[in-house]
């Protein structure tokens, strides 16, 4: 959450800092600022998106070398230019960016203005910056010495760059618990909360560790220590992302884009790891881990959102195919219960950025434990993929869009081919049942693109529907968390309330909702279960829903039932969700189109869910 960016070197820093914070905005974006050092302190900070900052600036001064930039996703203090970053110290010397929270702020605050100083903000990070005034005035410290000290005494998450208008020829940048990057160019550095920020001007860049201090110099001079004062060695490596993987090309938006990358995405997942002419999967985390697999006590899944939808897709697939015992965990929740869990378990992480706060402290917890830890992520780097002990990446490139599309049918192959892998490793499937479910995940991206041919069909669908103010999706067994999933999208980006329940739960309570204002989007493809689910129907229509199936192509029985049908290609019931999913997905893009809503960047969401 939040997007950081800095900038020192001889170049004016203005541009890069705002095109940095555009690139960056999915992460946050209820206010921006920026803060450029020449001779003064040129401070700018605005309500609202960087294009309302830019505009706020208008013509005034920002001229300067050196300079931090930020995208706020506020928690503590509403989003207004007040509470906006950058913060400065009580004498203006120090200001500074921040992307985490503080959690012990408050102890501070109370300390700091019994000496004399006045907030101006709400936030914790104002405390933050006058605490490092105060430590660095007391003892006389140089900028990273008193940071350092600061950091010694602060709880919570944190990625910082501080800036000090008495010594314009550095900058200070740390991290805890949130991701920073340094890039390094031609006697300049660049600094950002992601690379996507800085890949214009440089792919060599320094992911600077857990507890670790920059110090920046205009010299070209870069020094890491530790929070505990020990020296670090830089580790320079190549950024890897293209430029135009970040870009929206000739989409509208992001989402949209996404939504239609995803039969390329998904068959680079499976690249190099499937070949059904030859009959085998290789999944490389799994490989090295594979007797730990089979004869693993139970599977802990732990994820949020959307990777938690996907998670429990993972479940069923883990449990029919390899018969694993799979638990799926919320992981805010799993890791403030206490639970059970020791060196027989897998645990494995499911993240799109791989710095998803809740996921990966419920992991660290894990593995105090002595689980063996798996991770599935994105971002490759990120620090999900480096605590856990084994894992993959799901290759689908940049997810820009904060509603998550292509991630999700990535995550989900993953977990299809590592359990297809794992039930043939264990013997639990045939191997004329593994040759086929093969050939038919390796059939999965031209089917997908089949479903996208019907956009114009989904959008007269979305049409009907837009209205809504209320909606409800069912499915059962793999397609119950492409109800949940669908439910969420649609939450996510137009604002209508909707529920994902399992088919039948529906008469244990929300058929009561039921009424000829709802509509009732029904997953139906999975053939084991058709009568149940044509029964379903037939109950929700007798209360006058009006119902949108998802079904297979050719079901004329759902179709006489129906108000609307969506037809997707058949595929084996494990392989469905990487289908029935995609139909939903362009239904809430549409409907949050036609609501006026802005689906790249829905209110009050960020991508990258960096805070507790
Ligand atoms: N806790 C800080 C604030 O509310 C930083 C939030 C962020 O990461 O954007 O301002």
């Amino acid at each position: 959450m939040c997007g950081i960016v800095g900038y020192l070197g001889n170049k004016q820093a203005y541009p890069i800092l705002i095109e940095g914070l555009k690139r960056l905005e999915y992460r946050g974006y209820d206010s921006a600022g920026i803060a450029i050092l020449n001779g003064d302190l040129n401070l700018y900070k605005k309500k609202g998106k960087v294009k309302d900052l830019v505009k706020s600036i208008g013509g005034k001064s920002t001229a300067g070398t050196i300079g931090i930039g930020h995208t706020r996703w506020a928690t503590h203090g509403e989003p207004n230019d007040i509470n906006a970053h950058p913060h400065t110290s009580k004498n203006g010397r120090l200001s500074l960016i921040h992307n985490g929270v503080i959690e012990n702020y408050e102890s501070f605050k109370l300390a700091l203005i019994e000496r004399g100083h006045v907030f101006e903000s709400e936030t914790d990070t104002e405390v933050l910056v006058h605490l490092i005034e105060e430590i660095q005035k007391r003892d006389k410290l140089d900028l990273e010495e008193a940071v350092r000290q600061a950091l010694t005494k602060v709880n919570g998450a944190y990625a910082i760059v501080v800036m000090d208008r008495d010594n314009p020829d550095i900058l200070v940048a740390a991290r805890k618990d949130s991701p920073l990057v340094i890039g390094i160019g031609k006697e300049e550095f660049y600094v950002a909360s992601d690379g996507k920020a800085i890949i214009e001007h440089t792919k060599k860049v320094v992911y600077l560790k857990n507890e670790e201090i920059a110090l920046l110099s205009r010299k070209g001079e870069l020094s890491i220590k530790t929070i505990n004062n020990d020296i670090s060695t830089p580790f320079i490596q190549e950024l890897d992302i293209e430029l135009e993987s970040i870009e929206k090309g000739d989409y509208e938006h992001f989402m949209l884009k996404e939504i239609f990358e995803q039969p390329k995405t998904v068959a680079n997942c499976m690249r190099g790891r499937i070949n059904a002419d030859e009959g085998w999967i290789k999944v490389g985390g799994v490989n090295d881990l594979v007797q730990k697999f089979t004869e693993a006590r139970r599977i802990i899944i732990i994820a949020c959102g959307t990777s938690w939808h996907a998670a429990l897709i993972g479940e069923y697939l883990f449990e029919e195919l390899a018969r694993i015992q799979v638990e799926v965990e919320y992981a805010s929740e799993f890791r403030y219960r206490n639970p059970i869990i020791d060196e027989r378990d897998i645990v494995i992480a499911i993240s799109q950025s791989g710095e998803t706060r809740d996921t990966l402290a419920a992991i660290e917890m894990a593995k105090e434990k002595g689980a063996v830890l798996y991770g599935i992520v994105n971002s490759v780097g990120s620090s999900i993929a480096r605590i856990t002990d084994a894992g993959s990446y799901i290759h689908v490139g940049p997810e820009i869009g904060v509603a998550s599309t292509k991630a999700f049918t990535g995550q989900v192959s993953l977990l299809t081919l590592m359990a297809i892998h794992l039930g043939y490793q264990k013997g639990t499937i045939p191997r004329s049942y593994y040759l086929q479910l093969l050939e038919e995940l390796e059939n999965i991206p031209g089917k997908i693109e089949q479903i996208l041919k019907k956009d114009a069909h989904i959008k007269y669908i979305a049409e009907e529907i837009k209205d809504s103010t209320n909606a409800l999706y069912l499915g059962r067994g793999y397609n119950f968390p492409i109800a949940l999933e669908g439910a969420l999208k649609l939450k996510e980006i137009s604002y209508i309330h909707a529920e994902g329940y399992p088919a039948a739960e529906m008469k244990h309570g929300p058929i009561a909702l039921i009424d000829e204002n709802m509509p009732v989007i029904v997953i139906a493809t999975n053939k084991s279960i058709h009568e149940k689910m044509v029964t379903n129907i037939q109950e929700v229509k007798t209360r006058k829903a009006k119902v949108i199936a998802i079904v297979n192509e050719g079901d004329a029985e759902i179709k006489r039932l129906a108000d609307y049908i969506i037809e997707i290609p058949e595929t084996d019931e494990p392989i469905t969700p990487l289908l029935s999913v995609i139909p939903l997905q362009m239904l809430s893009y549409h409907i949050a189109l036609m609501r006026g809503c802005d689906v790249d960047q829905p209110r009050n969401l960020a991508k990258s869910v960096t805070v507790e």
